[in-house]
């Protein structure tokens, strides 16, 4: 299949509009999608890769091979958790006699990394009549760009889509959406500057359950006077959208920039602690050089990542695929 209808093939999945493929297919993908990533992803990988170089060097494992390999996972921003339970999986392949030489570390790390942060790809389901998408995060981190990258893919796979500019905060973010939503045909849901955020996302709802569209992405405010009254809004639209549709919002994505390394995950909590998030995108991984994030994310906070950004292209967002993912920042016995 071509690069544009893998790409399309894997939107597909992720919104369970199409079955998932069978293992060759996913295969194939996979590899189109890791030459795509490995450029992209040149600089995490190449900024943990001195600290692997050593631990994947032929020759034979040791006890030092191991606290070399967590001390890089953590170097990595993986988290410490995260890295003793890679490292305690790979131990176990190795008692076990499945790993013998240090250079089949890469390929374990790899497999344990999938195995760890998603075997299976995650989803975002569709099907709510509309299905309402909240998507929080700070100010830069990515969210209003994301917002229109969705309606895009949504869009292409016929996608009716109603996009909420609940960012009323900032007149520029509701201008970019504009330009998102008259590319990709959805229909765009605006009040002037400084609005009631809950109004306008109570009405994208309504606007869409009107329409019978199918999917509402919402954009919020990243951004407020203090961080209790951006908590305090974020709960407020999360209330509103439920008055709207009780069964929504679907799902709350929170988008982290990560280049802010373990910051992203202290703020990880606190939108955690203001709404109940459902899934992670995580943006920026191509200027990260702690590319190990998403594992931590992961496994620190139990929410999926949902998406991974590596770029400001339309096709530098894309579901997230734990193996391609691992495989790209952590696979660096060939050379990086
Ligand atoms: P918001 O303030 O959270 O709504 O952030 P924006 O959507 O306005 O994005 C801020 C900037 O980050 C824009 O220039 C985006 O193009 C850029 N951006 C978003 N995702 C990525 C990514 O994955 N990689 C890179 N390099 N830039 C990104």
């Amino acid at each position: 299949m071509s690069e544009a209808g893998d790409d399309r093939a894997r939107w597909a999945e992720l919104f369970n509009i199409a079955p998932p493929p069978d293992q060759a297919e996913q295969e194939s993908r996979r590899r189109g999608l890791f030459s795509r990533f490995k450029e992209s992803l040149t600089r995490p990988r190449q900024a943990i890769s001195p600290q692997l170089a050593g631990v994947f060097a032929p020759g034979l494992i040791t006890r030092d091979t191991w606290d070399e390999l967590e001390e890089a996972l953590i170097a990595a921003d993986c988290g410490v958790d995260a890295a003793l339970a890679l490292v305690d999986e790979l131990r176990e392949e190795a008692q076990q006699g499945r790993i013998v030489n240090r250079s089949e570390i890469a390929a374990g790390l790899a497999a344990a990394v999938t195995h760890q942060m998603a075997p299976e790809p995650p989803t975002i389901p569709l099907g709510g009549a509309p299905t309402v998408i909240l998507v929080v995060g700070v100010n830069g981190s990515g969210k209003t760009t994301t917002v229109g990258k969705l309606a895009h893919r949504l869009s292409d796979l016929g996608q009716q889509v109603v996009i909420g500019a609940a960012d009323t905060f900032r007149a520029a973010a509701i201008d970019q959406l504009a330009i998102w939503a008259d590319r990709s045909g959805a229909q765009l849901v605006r009040q002037g500057p400084g609005a009631d955020p809950g109004a306008v996302a109570f009405d994208a709802v309504a606007a869409g359950t009107a329409r019978g569209a199918d999917v509402v992405l919402i954009d919020t405010a990243g951004r407020l006077q203090t961080q209790h009254n951006l908590m305090e809004e974020l709960r407020k639209v999360h209330a509103v959208v439920g008055k709207a549709n009780p069964a929504a919002p679907h799902e709350t994505l929170l988008v982290l920039d990560a280049t802010t390394g373990q910051n992203g995950l202290s703020q990880a909590r606190l939108f955690g602690d203001a709404v109940p998030l459902t899934g992670v995108i995580v943006t920026k991984l191509d200027g990260s050089a702690k590319g190990g994030i998403a594992v931590a994310i992961n496994r620190e906070l139990g929410i999926p990542v949902k998406l991974i950004g590596v770029g400001e292209k339309l096709e530098d967002l894309q579901p997230f695929d734990a193996a391609v993912y691992a495989q790209a920042i952590f696979d660096v016995g060939d050379g990086a």
